[in-house]
């Protein structure tokens, strides 16, 4: 692939704060971002060159915006991938289409990940109400139902006790197809983060033990401490699997839990992902700079961890009003997204504290 110009235009898929902070890694290689977003208030923009605001399913918007970029990437899954495929002909969409169906299908997903030759939880599909109680008696107590598409921070998903939580969990979701997941009994959360160049290249950063707290990403810490380790090299062989299969450029990331079965696939992002921003200060190179460097066909960057150990927090809703706290210690690196309203369960910045 011949490295993408200086001054190139960068369209990106998606308005928060990966984008944000992709637009940022972006103007540090020379590069220009036009950030696309349905949404008002988009705090990638507020850092990038251009912003259209519009639809992700508007076809006319999109042909526009692809005739002011020279390449598109997107940092967000939730992107209808039809309106897309009509653009794909005209510009380089990088990392592509099919890691997006893939992401935004957990069906699809689960069962690609073990077609790479991963292991999951038991999963089914449910479609209907019949399908639904049908699963859950299959799968047994407890067990997790989440919305087959449109899930994402533990939003669309329910925890099933037992039969007395089926109705209600099945109105809460939206009588829409459901997949039923055997609680997984974990010791603990990691992903791995990769990136892959357009040569079939793979650099992987340190794992990092995350910390999730409703469904939410809370803390992520390098190393992740022996228990994770000893599992990081079969999920990593997974991970690389699953973006040789999609011939992926560019970072990706995929959610583990460590049991005593070894490492049980979650999940899949095709993107950089919050448990990889540590890598800003942590690594010698970031999640969002490699992923600009693979998708512009530049030379990756060394992922080694710089510190001895990284610890990242995210600031939560009203976390943000701590921030004069956070900046008096001087060792902290503050990373504040600039969204102007505060929700209980939104995220507002994050903290990264190395220790050497
Ligand atoms: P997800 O949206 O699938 O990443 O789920 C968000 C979080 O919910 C995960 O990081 C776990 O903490 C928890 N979770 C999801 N699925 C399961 C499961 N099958 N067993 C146990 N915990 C789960």
């Amino acid at each position: 692939m011949k490295p993408l110009a200086r001054g190139s235009t960068i369209g990106i898929l998606g308005g928060g704060q990966l984008g944000r902070m992709l637009a940022m890694a972006a103007a540090k290689l020379g590069y220009r971002c036009h950030i696309y977003a349905p949404d008002d208030g988009c705090v990638a923009a507020d850092v990038a060159a251009q912003f259209t605001r519009a639809a992700f399913d508007d076809p006319q918007a999109l042909a526009e915006f692809a005739d002011c970029c020279d390449i598109i990437t997107y940092e967000f899954e939730n992107i209808p991938a039809a309106p897309l495929q009509k653009i794909a002909g005209t510009i380089g969409i990088i990392p592509g289409v099919a890691p997006l169906t893939t992401a935004q299908d957990r069906m699809a997903e689960k069962q690609f990940a073990v077609q790479c030759g991963g292991q999951t939880t038991a999963f089914l599909m449910a479609e209907n109400w019949e399908e639904f109680r049908a699963g859950a008696a299959q799968i047994g107590f407890p067990a997790i139902a989440k919305t087959n598409r449109m899930g994402y921070d533990g939003k669309g998903q329910i925890k099933l006790e037992d039969n007395s939580d089926l109705a209600q969990a099945w109105d809460d979701l939206g009588q829409r197809p459901v997949i039923i997941e055997a609680l997984v009994d974990f010791n603990a959360e990691f992903s791995v983060i990769l990136v892959r160049g357009a040569n079939g290249d793979i650099r992987y950063w340190d794992s990092a033990r995350n910390l999730h707290k409703d469904g939410i990403l809370a803390q992520s810490t390098v190393p992740a401490g022996p228990l994770v380790e000893s599992q990081i090299a079969k999920a990593r062989i997974l991970a690389g699997a699953i973006a040789g299969a999609l011939d992926y450029v560019g970072v990706m990331t995929t959610e583990f839990f460590a049991t005593k079965r070894g490492p049980i696939f979650n999940e899949m992002a095709p993107r950089v992902h919050n448990s990889g921003h540590w890598t800003i200060e942590g690594a010698v190179t970031s999640q969002f700079e490699n992923h600009i460097r693979a998708i512009c066909g530049l030379p990756l960057g060394d992922t080694a961890t710089t510190a001895e150990r990284v610890e990242m927090h995210n600031l939560i809703g009203k976390d943000a009003d701590k921030m004069a706290r956070y900046l008096s210690d001087p060792g902290a690196h503050v990373h504040i997204y600039g969204k102007s309203k505060i929700q209980p369960d939104r995220k507002m910045g994050h903290v990264t504290r190395l220790y050497r």
